[in-house]
């Protein structure tokens, strides 16, 4: 009985090192990571990326002109219906948009500060930087819901890939998008 149980965990353990899907990605420059999971009436979007990808930098917002970009592109973000162009008949609407980054003061994203994630620019330059984007869709109709175009490539020039785990209430899949291929679908 022993035996068995150990060959299973075995097996599982070479399905989670052979997986590429379940591979982390490392930090990339050009390379985002969408996960996508579709519940009913709700798509919830988790978006992982260099932060070099949506700014064109990773430092923290030093002046006038770096603070303007990481508003310009935080508006963008939480504008999250012409980034996550989903089919017109589903009807989705943005209900929540939480942005977060390790160089960019919350305040710049439109987050509230609290005196826990205050940025202090001053501090150490980080080599390289991220931005989590957690975004939730509310859809009128979601079961006219077929396809979400990802907007990213023509709305920041610096992705060149976004690697995608998506899971609905059938089944699950990875795709990869590139400028070229932005259209997710399913079924
Ligand atoms: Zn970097």
């Amino acid at each position: 009985m022993k035996h068995i149980f150990s060959s299973v965990a075995i097996s599982a353990l070479l399905c989670l090192a052979l997986s590429p899907a379940i591979a982390h990605e490392a930090h990339v420059h050009g390379v985002g990571k969408l996960d996508v999971a579709i519940d009913g009436a709700q798509i919830t979007l988790h978006l992982d990326t260099p932060l070099i990808n949506l700014l064109g930098f990773e430092h923290a917002a030093k002046n006038t002109k770096d603070r303007a970009a990481a508003q310009k592109m935080a508006l963008q973000l939480r504008n999250a219906s012409k980034i996550f162009v989903t089919t017109p008949a589903a009807e989705c609407r943005p209900i929540s948009v939480k942005l977060a980054s390790n160089a960019i003061d919350p305040i710049l994203l439109g987050e509230s500060p609290t005196p826990a994630t205050k940025i202090n620019a001053t501090a150490k330059a980080a080599v390289h930087a991220d931005l989590d984007a957690d975004i939730v869709l509310q859809c009128e109709n979601p079961h006219l819901l077929k396809t979400i175009d990802v907007n990213l490539f023509a709305k920041f020039k610096g992705f060149q890939k976004i690697d995608v785990q998506m899971v609905t209430q059938k089944n699950q899949l990875a795709a990869t998008l590139r400028p070229s291929a932005t259209l997710l679908s399913w079924e």
